[in-house]
């Protein structure tokens, strides 16, 4: 087995990182690898588990350049400092493309960034975030993978104690709008021109000999952003954390927490525990995302304009330019999933159709597909039906899923992990690879919860 690891962000400035060994664990086990991110990754794998654990956990290399990073963010808007408390990067492997990856431990143990935390991380929701991660790349949309999970052998204590366990992620990149934000409180900007020139040769090298390029840097970041959570609320996902650190650089879902794909449509839904305000519920999310850019912009502000406040204007001015770039793609793309053209005024029975969700609590994923099916309850929707069906129709493809990886199973699985019964996991992240086809085995998987099997709120994994 073959790692290429080539590293290049422990050239920077070593204030950006420290070197961290993992935690030794006697008896690891392997409990899912991802046989098709492997083969992305052109890693030559053979079929025995020992040796697998070996690999993902670096056994075999030089540990002395296995790294965390430093970061701080804006923690549901306090401002903290931070860092890979409990992640650990194996290196950035480079495959056959040519293309980087970050190679990462999730709760492999304490790194300096550990503060008072153990550095660990339990079963359930390094199962949830493999689930999670894997649907959303198969749904087309930017998100850090999931190439193995590790049962470590460990108890660790949380409310009760639990299976420990380590997520091999992989990443274009771990740089966060954190980073910068730890970069620029050194008040060296030297160093800190070193990470934003590094950034941007490493994951836009087409705008590094830009002449306005920290400006078209910023540009480039809102795009990505705002693009990427268009495609959280067509899918109907809620992050719940969207916090400074956890708002990757390289446009890519990244965090999976207290996350979620909605059942019934409510703009105002949370899933968080923690999230009592709503800052990052559903229809939050792309404000929420506008905020984090301006924390973003205003740790380089120098280098868009030696005068302040010109800089200040031109921010400002994207900020705005991508609020209604946002809600011009928006309306196209709920045109789409109503199968709609997207070049006459829809906007009204847009709203209406997510009004009428709304009052009857009707499923997000389910009633569009409803709609394609000529299904929809002539009872609720006949009015808005009778206005709809004088409209052109156009039909999309991959825009409405039939499957997403509801809460609800994710927690059946997760119990009966703990049981150590893991069918139900292996079998669910195979039907998640084809989210836009109908066929009889995804059936029970469309379903949602009864009651008593609802979920309200998910838990940070900490
Ligand atoms: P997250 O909610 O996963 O984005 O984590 C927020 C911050 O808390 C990050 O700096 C993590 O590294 C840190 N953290 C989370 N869990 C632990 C843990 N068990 N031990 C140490 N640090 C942690
Ligand atoms: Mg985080």
């Amino acid at each position: 087995m073959n790692w290429n690891f080539q590293n290049s962000y422990t050239d920077l400035p070593n204030i950006y990182y420290s070197n961290v060994k993992p935690q030794n664990f006697q008896n690891p086990k392997l409990l899912l690898f991802n046989n098709e991110l492997a083969d992305e990754l052109n890693l030559e794998v053979n079929n025995n588990e020992k040796a697998i654990c070996n690999f993902l956990l670096g056994k075999n290399i030089d540990k002395k350049n296995f790294f965390s990073q430093a970061y701080a963010g804006h923690q549901f808007g306090q401002f903290t400092i931070l860092g890979d408390g409990r992640a650990i990067l194996l290196g950035e492997h480079i495959n056959k493309n040519n293309i980087r990856f970050d190679i990462q431990l999730k709760g492999s143990g304490q790194t300096p960034y550990s503060r008072n935390g153990d550095g660990k991380a339990t079963l359930g929701p390094m199962i949830r975030e493999y689930i999670v991660s894997e649907a959303m790349n198969y749904l087309g949309i930017p998100s850090t993978r999931a190439l193995a999970i590790i049962i470590t052998g460990e108890k660790i204590l949380r409310e009760k104690y639990e299976p420990g366990a380590i997520l091999v992620r992989v990443a274009k990149s771990h740089i966060r709008v954190g980073t910068f934000q730890f970069g620029s409180l050194l008040r060296n900007i030297k160093e800190f021109n070193n990470l934003i020139n590094y950034t941007i040769k490493r994951l836009f090298p087409e705008i590094d000999n830009n002449e306005k390029k920290y400006l078209n840097f910023f540009k480039k970041i809102c795009e990505l952003q705002m693009n990427l959570i268009i495609e959280w609320m067509r899918v109907g996902f809620i992050h719940g954390v969207m916090n400074t650190d956890n708002m990757s650089i390289s446009g890519e879902t990244i965090d999976y927490g207290p996350c979620a794909y909605m059942d019934n449509y409510n703009p105002k839904t949370v899933f968080s525990s923690i999230d009592q305000m709503g800052r990052y519920s559903f229809e939050n999310q792309s404000k929420i995302a506008l905020w984090n850019l301006a924390r973003f912009a205003e740790t380089f502000l120098h280098l868009i304009d030696n005068n302040e406040n010109k800089a200040i204007k031109l921010v400002e001015n994207i900020l705005i330019e991508n609020k209604e770039k946002f809600e011009n793609c928006w309306l196209e793309m709920m045109c789409k999933k109503l199968n709609l053209s997207t070049h006459e005024n829809n906007q009204k029975l847009i709203y209406d159709f997510l009004d009428i969700m709304h009052i009857y609590k009707l499923d997000y994923t389910n009633t569009f597909i409803n709609l394609e099916k000529n299904n929809l309850d002539e009872n609720i929707f006949g009015d808005w039906l009778q206005k709809y069906n004088l409209k052109t129709k156009k039909k999309y493809f991959k825009i409405n899923p039939v499957i997403i990886p509801r809460n609800h199973i994710i927690e059946n699985i997760i119990k009966e992990s703990y049981k150590e019964n893991y069918s139900k996991l292996f079998t669910f992240n195979e039907i998640l690879k084809f989210p836009y086809v109908e066929n009889k085995n995804n059936k029970k998987y469309r379903k949602l919860p009864k009651d008593h099997e609802k979920v309200f709120q998910t838990y940070c994994g900490t």
